[in-house]
């Protein structure tokens, strides 16, 4: 609805001003001869920079600073792998840019293969500068264990992502209110599960369901545990001060007994941890699934989507229902910085101009263009804000798709995020979600991870991805029926403590307190 408010608002402005092609503005001009510069850039959806893209053409118009593509591993949809090959290549080019970069830019960038950017930026990047004294935080999550900054992150905006979805058309069909305990919504999934309340006279309704199986996992926090401590599924956790891992905690096995009971009763989906990412589209559009947990936007969408072919179709979100101890916890939040960005390599040259032209992402029009795409082809300004075209908007596609093949929302490009660029997008069924989740307060502090020094990352990469692959694999076998997660207990710490997770945690420890400062 607000949208379209705001489009038709767009259009009658563009009326009454023609619009001017974009002109090549030169206060953001870096260098008076155009510098091609050559960029290594891999993510999940773009395996290799586009030199047409039309965000990057008009970054060059106006900054006469070129980006020439040299990614390597393009033909992988790792990014990791991708910056695998192009280390091992040893011949880096100026840029290098990527999803899931922190690492190798944490490690190599004191060996020397990074340039280091806080003098860099103190000199030459007061956008950038600005941006980090006003996010202390932020600077410390992103610095290695040298203290300097080695890559420019992705910065998301915005705070919440997933919450809790229930089919409100079913509650009403039995008569039932939207739960607010962990014990109404065992009540209302059950209910779900035995009183066909799709109406089709087949016990065929599957109460809880997850696109990503890690959700159900989630649900601990609805006894007091806890499945993650940042936006990464199976992280570790920051409770004053000190670092935990959430699957060592009572309130996970007492998450993980009641998950197992659900399972075991038929209120979780049987095929939860195989159905994959279709199962929320395949689940609603078979008028079949009563609840999830799962994004905002795009979950709000089935609401327009499927309101033909379902008669009174309601899939809305409710509150986190609260724990036996009185909690309500949203655990899920967007991240403020992601491991994702780019970095000056030590083969590049032009160091103060790469910076600049680094900085000027986090101008104001830069900003812009990385987020809203070029003014007057994909956005027009109306009353001094950015207003995507009404041909993006109402074209059926989501809009952050259509920003990916034009070359904007980059995550291997540093740069900052303006949540207002999905608002304009997200519908009003989702708005509502959000407004109820904004006046309850649900969120909580997200571990920000930590830089580890050469001794540390030793004990890391010794102890952990065994540690890890032991959790899922007790984690999953419990909530199947293979063991009892009570009696198993004892067992299972005195497991990770043989394991080494107690040596695993000291290192985070030490590297949290030296990166973030003892609280
Ligand atoms: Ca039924």
């Amino acid at each position: 609805m607000q949208h379209l408010k705001l489009a038709a608002l767009a259009l009658a402005t563009t009326a009454l001003t023609p619009a001017l092609p974009a002109l090549a503005d030169d206060h953001h001009k870096i260098t008076d001869k155009p510098l091609e510069l050559t960029v290594h850039m891999h993510g999940k959806r773009y395996q290799s920079y586009d030199e047409s893209w039309p965000v990057e053409r008009e970054a060059c118009a106006w900054t006469n600073v070129c980006l020439k593509n040299a990614t390597v591993g393009s033909n992988s949809n790792d990014s990791r792998e991708a910056m695998n090959l192009l280390l091992a290549s040893g011949d880096l080019p100026d840029i290098v840019g990527s999803e899931m970069f922190k690492d190798a830019a944490n490690q190599f960038g004191p060996e020397g293969a990074f340039v280091p950017l806080n003098d860099l930026i103190d000199e030459h990047a007061p956008n950038l500068r600005a941006f980090f004294e006003a996010r202390p935080e932020l600077k410390a999550a992103v610095s290695a264990a040298d203290g300097n900054m080695y890559y420019i992150p992705y910065l998301p905006d915005g705070k919440f992502g997933r919450g809790y979805f229930i089919r409100y058309d079913w509650l009403e069909a039995l008569g039932l209110e939207v739960p607010q305990t962990v014990a109404d919504y065992e009540a209302v999934l059950t209910a779900f599960r035995d009183q066909d309340p799709n109406g089709n006279g087949i016990k065929d309704e599957i109460p809880f369901f997850a696109r990503q199986w890690e959700e159900l996992i989630r649900l601990v926090t609805l006894w007091d545990g806890r499945s993650s401590g940042s936006d990464t599924p199976h992280d570790f956790l920051v409770e004053a001060g000190m670092i935990q891992h959430p699957y060592a905690q009572e309130g996970y096995r007492d998450g993980i007994k009641n998950l197992a009971r659900w399972y075991a009763e038929g209120l979780v989906d049987a095929e939860v941890f195989t159905r994959g990412s279709s199962a929320r589209e395949f689940l609603l559009s078979e008028n079949l699934g009563g609840s999830t947990h799962d994004w905002f936007a795009s979950t709000s969408g089935y609401n327009t989507t499927l309101s033909d072919s379902i008669a009174g179709f309601e899939f809305k979100a409710m509150a986190p229902p609260a724990s036996p101890s009185g909690r309500r916890l949203e655990e899920h939040r967007r991240i403020p910085v992601k491991p994702d960005g780019w970095a000056i390599s030590y083969a590049n040259k032009h160091p103060v101009e790469t910076i600049k032209y680094f900085d000027f992402w986090f101008s104001e029009e830069g900003r812009r263009l990385a987020n809203f795409g070029v003014e007057g082809q994909h956005h027009d300004m109306v009353d001094g804000k950015p207003i995507f075209k009404e041909e993006i908007l109402t074209n059926g596609r989501p809009v952050n798709s259509q920003m990916y093949e034009i070359g904007g929302q980059l995550p291997g490009r540093g740069y900052h995020q303006d949540y207002n660029y999905e608002i304009q997008w997200t519908n009003e069924y989702a708005l509502e979600g959000l407004a109820l989740y904004e006046a309850g307060d649900y969120l909580t502090d997200q571990f920000l991870g930590v830089a580890f020094n050469q001794k540390e990352q030793k004990v890391y990469d010794k102890y952990w991805s065994q540690i890890r692959t032991y959790m899922l694999e007790r984690q999953q076998a419990w909530i199947l029926g293979t063991g009892d997660v009570e009696a198993d207990w004892d067992d299972y710490l005195s497991q990770l403590d043989r394991m080494g997770l107690n040596e695993v945690l000291k290192v985070m420890q030490s590297a949290y307190d030296r990166q973030y400062g003892k609280g």
